[in-house]
C-alpha cells in the first residue's frame, strides 16, 4: 500500500500546507501545484526548478501520480481509450474524444460500479473501489498529456464528462473534490461549467447538488418511461423510483442558473424501450412532472454478454417525433469509439479491440 501522500488530490490551499509541514515556505506550495497541475509534470524527477533535496524529500513522502497506464486504443474516428491501473491494482477509464469546436474527457468515478444496469457492460465488474480525487483529476492529466505533449495548451477548450465506469454520486465527496481542483486557474482550469456528471438516479445527492452554487452540470440516465420497465432495466430504481426521482428533478430545475444545462438521457434498446407508446409515456411523465430538461437518445451497441440490441434509426427518429411533438427538446448523441470499446457506459476493462462495438450510457 502506497501511503505517499497524492498531491494531484490537493488543492493549491492544501498543497502550501503540506509543504509548510515540511519545513518549506509557502511558495514552493503553489510552484508544486502549477507543475502539478498546469505544466501537467508526473514526476519529481523533471520538477527541475525544485532544489534537488527538496525533490528527494517529495519522493519519499509524497508522489505526483499514482495511476499506470497499461493500455491506449485509438479508434478510427480519433478517440483514444485509456486502460489505466490505480497503484493497488484496480482498473480505471479513460476516454478522449475530440471533436471539432472542443475536446471532451469522459472519465471514471470508480473502479467497476456497485449498480446494476442491465444494458451497462461496466456491471458486470461489480465495484472494485471508488476512486480518489487525486485519480479522477490524474485522468485528465493523462489524457491531455498523450493528445497535446507534456503540459501542451489544448488548442480547443476542454469539456469532461463524468459518464465513465461507476456511479459518480456514489463518490461525491471525492467529484467534487477533483471539480474544485481542476477549476483553479493557476492548474488545469477546467471550471464547473465544462464539467457535466451523469447519474443513475441517487435522490440524496441530487438534491444536494441543487444546494451547491458552483456545480458541474446534471445528466440523468433514465432508459425507461415506468418503473416497472425501470426496475429491470436500472435496479437503483427500486431504491428511488421514478415520482421521487423526477420529483428531486423538478427541485434541481428550479436551481438552474442561466447556461446551466440539464438533461436526461435514454439509451435505445430494440423493441424494449423504444416504442411510440413508450416514447407517449416518457413525454407525458416528463410534462406531469413540469420539466423542460432536454432529451438525449442514446443508440445502444451490442456487446457480449449484454442481451440487447441497438434500436435501428428509423425508430429513433420516430421516438424523437413523438417527443418533440409533446413538447420534449430532443437529440440523438452520436456514438464514439465503437470500435475501441470506449463508448459511455461500456467501460468494462475489455484489453483488446475487437469489431463489434459497444455503447450505452453510463450512470
Ligand atoms: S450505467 Fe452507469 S450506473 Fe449503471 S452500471 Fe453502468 S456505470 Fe454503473
Amino acid at each position: 500500500m502506497d501511503k505517499r501522500t497524492d498531491l494531484v488530490g490537493l488543492s493549491q490551499a492544501e498543497l502550501v500546507g503540506f509543504v509548510q509541514q515540511i519545513g518549506e515556505p509557502a511558495y514552493r506550495g503553489r510552484q508544486i501545484f502549477a507543475a502539478v497541475q498546469h505544466r501537467r509534470l508526473r514526476s519529481f524527477d523533471e520538477m527541475s526548478d525544485l532544489p534537488k533535496a527538496l525533490r528527494e524529500r517529495l519522493r519519499e513522502t509524497a508522489t505526483a501520480s499514482t495511476l499506470t497506464v497499461e493500455s491506449r486504443y485509438l479508434s478510427a474516428d480519433g478517440t483514444r481509450r485509456f486502460l489505466m491501473k490505480t497503484h493497488d491494482n484496480f482498473p480505471v477509464e479513460t476516454v478522449f474524444i475530440p471533436e471539432e469546436r472542443r475536446d471532451t474527457i469522459c472519465f471514471s468515478s470508480q473502479s467497476g460500479c456497485p449498480l446494476q444496469c442491465t444494458f451497462c457492460l461496466t456491471a458486470q465488474l461489480g465495484l472494485l473501489r471508488s476512486l480518489t480525487p487525486g485519480e479522477i483529476v490524474e485522468q485528465i492529466i493523462i489524457a491531455l498529456n498523450d493528445a497535446y505533449g507534456v503540459g501542451e495548451k489544448p488548442p480547443r477548450g476542454t469539456n469532461l464528462v463524468g459518464m465513465g465506469a461507476g456511479e459518480p454520486f456514489l463518490n461525491f465527496d471525492s467529484l467534487l473534490r477533483a471539480t474544485r481542483i481542476m477549476a483553479d486557474p493557476q492548474g488545469l482550469f477546467i471550471v464547473p461549467h465544462r464539467v457535466t456528471v451523469s447519474t443513475a438516479g441517487v435522490v440524496p445527492r441530487i438534491r444536494e447538488l441543487a444546494t451547491i452554487p458552483d456545480r458541474p452540470h446534471l445528466a440523468i440516465s433514465l432508459a425507461a418511461p415506468t418503473d416497472e420497465l425501470r426496475d429491470v432495466l436500472m435496479p437503483i430504481n427500486k431504491k428511488w423510483p421514478l415520482e421521487e426521482l423526477l420529483g428531486a428533478c423538478r427541485e434541481f430545475e428550479q436551481t438552474l442558473k442561466a447556461g446551466e444545462r440539464f438533461t436526461f438521457e435514454y439509451v435505445m434498446l430494440d423493441g424494449i424501450n423504444d416504442s411510440d407508446e413508450q416514447a407517449r409515456q416518457l413525454a407525458n411523465l416528463l410534462n406531469r412532472h413540469d420539466l423542460h430538461a432536454k432529451v438525449n437518445l442514446i443508440p445502444h451497441n451490442p456487446a457480449d454478454p449484454l442481451p440487447y440490441q441497438p434500436s435501428p434509426a428509423t425508430r429513433v427518429e420516430m421516438f424523437k417525433g413523438i417527443l418533440e411533438s409533446k413538447g420534449i427538446h430532443t437529440f440523438v448523441r452520436k456514438p464514439r469509439g465503437r470500435d475501441i470499446f470506449a463508448a459511455c457506459g461500456q467501460l468494462a476493462a475489455v484489453t483488446q479491440t475487437v469489431g463489434l462495438g459497444a455503447n450505452s450510457q453510463g450512470g
